[in-house]
């Protein structure tokens, strides 16, 4: 089922999401199913559970559609149920990185270059596994959002400043996207 994707702005997005229950594998099987589907809809090649509104650690990153900017992501796909970080590398690395739930958004953040995560599979099999290049880097913008962090918060402030007007609009819904959104209509911004 294709989801809603909830946009920058929504109080889900600024809430930690609570580990999923590895004992309700029916409830945590389906909720893949439906993000990974609403992630292909929305041709992203990340999501995590807290952009469908759902706030557990759970997440997706597919970089097969990247795969002609970025060759070995051709067969990278994993999905994280309760990734926890172990290690990240002095070293950091720049990418661009843009978000379902910012449309038409992409800003250059630096981040640690590797990490190391342990999380379950959606097999529900414990794995340790280490990660460079935009892997890492998909699954950092990924679990940002398990904390209610989004992309924009590690940009300087000058920078965040200048695409102010942008981040505003967001929040009031004011976006033109293929896929459906939810933003909160209450808030003042
Ligand atoms: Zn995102």
């Amino acid at each position: 089922m294709i989801l809603p994707i909830y946009l920058y702005g929504t109080d889900e997005l600024r809430s930690t999401a609570k580990e999923a229950d590895l004992n309700r594998k029916e409830e945590i099987t389906k909720l893949i199913a439906d993000m990974d589907e609403t992630m292909h809809h929305a041709d992203g090649c990340g999501i995590a559970a807290p952009q469908v509104g759902e706030m557990l650690r759970i997440l997706i990153v597919d970089g097969g559609d990247l795969a002609d900017v970025y060759d070995y992501l051709k067969d990278f796909k994993r999905v994280m149920i309760n990734p926890v970080l172990l290690e990240e590398s002095e070293e950091e690395a720049v990418f661009s990185e843009g978000c379902l739930s910012l449309p038409d958004l992409h800003l250059e953040v630096r981040r640690p270059a590797r990490i190391r995560v342990r999380y379950y599979n959606e097999n529900f099999e414990e794995v340790e596994e280490e990660f460079d290049r935009f892997g890492c880097r998909m699954i950092q913008h990924e679990m940002d959002h398990l904390d209610g962090k989004v992309f924009v918060d590690r940009v300087p402030q000058i920078r965040r400043k200048l695409v102010q007007g942008r981040l505003s609009g967001i929040a009031r819904g004011c976006v033109h996207t293929s896929y459906k959104v939810k933003f909160n209509s209450r808030k003042k911004h």
